[in-house]
C-alpha cells in the first residue's frame, strides 16, 4: 500500500481508503471485506449513519473489532438549523456507541454549505461542541464534506478551520478541481468520494481507455489513477462492495505513482475534448428520490450515461423499453420537487425530457 501525508494534519493515510457505504448485506462478508482491507494496509475508514440501510456504523464496528489500533475512523454529523454543541455531542456519542469505539480519529461536518457556517460558528454551536470533544481527546482532526459549489467550498477552506475536506471528484465530474488546488495551497488534506463515479466507472469504456497509454488499463483502474495523479489529492475513498472490487482498486493504486503530474495534465486535456462527458453527470446518489410521481430518476439517467459515455445506445434503448412504464422519464410532470435536492445541480426535468426523446421512440 502507498501512503501519503494528509495535509497539515501530518497523518499518514493510505492512498486507497475505505468508504463504508457499500458494505455487503451479509455480515460475514462485510467483516471479511473489512479484514482484507486492513490486511492490505488500508488505514482510513469513512462512515455515515444512513449508509447500508442505516447499518453502516454497526457493520463497520463489527468488522473493525480487535483491529481498532491499526486504523483511523472518520465520523460525520450534518448541521441542521437547530444544531447546538449539545446536539452534536449526543449524536457523536451515539455514533461511537454504534461503532463500538471510544474515540474517532477524524470528524467531518457533513453536508456542509457556506450558508450553514453561521450555525456552525454560533456561540454554543456545533464547532464549540466538536472542539470540546477534541479537548477531551475524543476526536483528533476536524474537516468538512458536502456538495456546495466549488466557490463556496473555497470560502469554507479559507476560514482556516479545517484540516481535511472530502469532495466528489472523478474523470466524469471535475468541477472541484480548483477547490482541490486551493486546499493543497492551504495544506488541507483532500479525501475524494466517488473516485469511480459512484460505481459508474466500474464498467469498461472504449472512450475512457484512450486516456492512458498502457496495455493493462481498465476503466476503473484508469479512473482511480486519474484521481490519485492529481497532486492535491491525498486519498481515494472508494465505497467497495466486495473483495473483487477491493483487489482491483488495490492493483490500480499500486500503479498510481507511475502517473506523473504531466500525465495527469495530458489526461485532463483529453477529457476536455470530451467535455460533454464531464458535465451533467448523475452519480446515482438518489438524494432526489422519491419522486412523488413515481419517476425513477437515477435509473433513467443511468441509461442516459451508458449511452452518452459508453455508446451502449442499443442496450440503453432496450432497457428503457423494458422499464416499468410508471418509472419512465415521460411520467415526469415538471413539478420541480427533485431539483433542489440534487447535489450535482442537474437540470433533472430537462434531462428527463432528453432521455425520453432519445429512448422513447422504441417504447410504447
Ligand atoms: S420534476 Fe419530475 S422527476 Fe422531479 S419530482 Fe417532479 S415529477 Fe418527479
Ligand atoms: S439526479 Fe442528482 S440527486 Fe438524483 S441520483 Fe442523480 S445525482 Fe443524485
Amino acid at each position: 500500500m502507498q501512503y501519503t501525508t494528509l495535509g497539515k494534519s501530518g497523518v499518514r493515510i493510505s492512498r486507497l481508503s475505505m468508504g463504508c457505504g457499500r458494505l455487503p448485506e451479509n455480515d460475514d462478508e462485510s467483516t471479511a471485506l473489512i479484514h482484507r482491507a486492513v490486511e492490505t494496509g488500508i488505514n482510513f475508514f469513512e462512515t455515515a449513519t444512513f449508509y447500508c440501510n442505516n447499518l453502516c456504523l454497526e457493520k463497520t464496528g463489527m468488522g473493525l473489532k480487535g483491529l481498532r489500533d491499526k486504523v483511523m475512523v472518520q465520523v460525520k454529523v450534518g448541521t441542521e438549523m437547530d444544531s447546538t454543541a449539545d446536539s452534536f455531542r449526543r449524536e457523536m456519542e451515539s455514533q461511537f456507541k454504534r461503532l463500538q469505539i471510544d474515540r474517532a480519529d477524524f470528524f467531518q461536518f457533513g453536508w456542509l454549505a457556506w450558508e450553514r457556517m453561521p450555525i456552525v460558528l454560533k456561540k454554543g454551536g456545533p464547532l464549540e461542541g466538536v472542539r470540546k470533544f477534541m479537548d477531551e481527546g475524543l476526536i483528533r482532526h476536524i474537516g468538512f464534506t458536502g456538495h456546495d459549489t466549488p466557490e463556496n467550498f473555497i470560502k469554507i477552506l479559507e476560514t482556516g478551520l479545517f484540516e481535511s475536506m472530502t469532495v466528489s471528484y472523478n474523470i466524469l465530474s471535475r468541477s472541484y478541481e480548483k477547490t482541490i488546488a486551493r486546499a493543497q495551497e492551504l495544506g488541507v488534506g483532500v479525501i475524494i468520494m466517488n473516485p469511480v463515479g459512484g460505481g459508474m466507472l466500474g464498467h469498461p469504456s472504449a472512450v475512457l481507455s484512450k486516456l492512458e497509454a498502457r496495455d493493462d488499463s481498465t476503466t476503473p483502474a484508469t479512473a482511480l489513477r486519474f484521481v490519485l495523479a492529481n497532486p492535491g489529492v491525498s486519498t481515494a475513498n472508494s465505497g467497495m462492495a466486495n473483495l473483487a472490487q477491493l483487489e482491483e482498486n488495490l492493483a490500480a493504486v499500486e500503479t498510481a505513482s507511475t502517473l506523473t503530474a504531466a500525465d495527469h495534465e495530458q489526461m485532463r486535456k483529453i477529457l476536455d475534448e470530451y467535455k460533454s462527458l464531464g458535465d451533467s453527470f448523475c452519480t446515482g446518489c438518489k438524494y432526489c428520490m422519491p419522486c412523488p410521481h413515481g419517476v425513477d430518476i437515477p435509473a433513467n439517467f443511468n441509461l442516459y450515461n451508458y449511452h452518452k459515455v459508453y455508446e451502449f445506445t442499443d442496450w440503453a434503448n432496450s432497457q428503457y423499453a423494458g422499464m416499468k412504464s410508471e418509472c419512465r422519464a415521460d411520467r415526469c410532470t415538471d413539478c420541480g420537487e427533485c431539483e433542489p435536492k440534487c447535489p450535482q445541480k442537474l437540470p433533472i426535468r430537462k434531462q428527463l425530457k432528453q432521455v425520453h426523446a432519445l429512448f422513447g421512440k422504441t417504447s410504447s
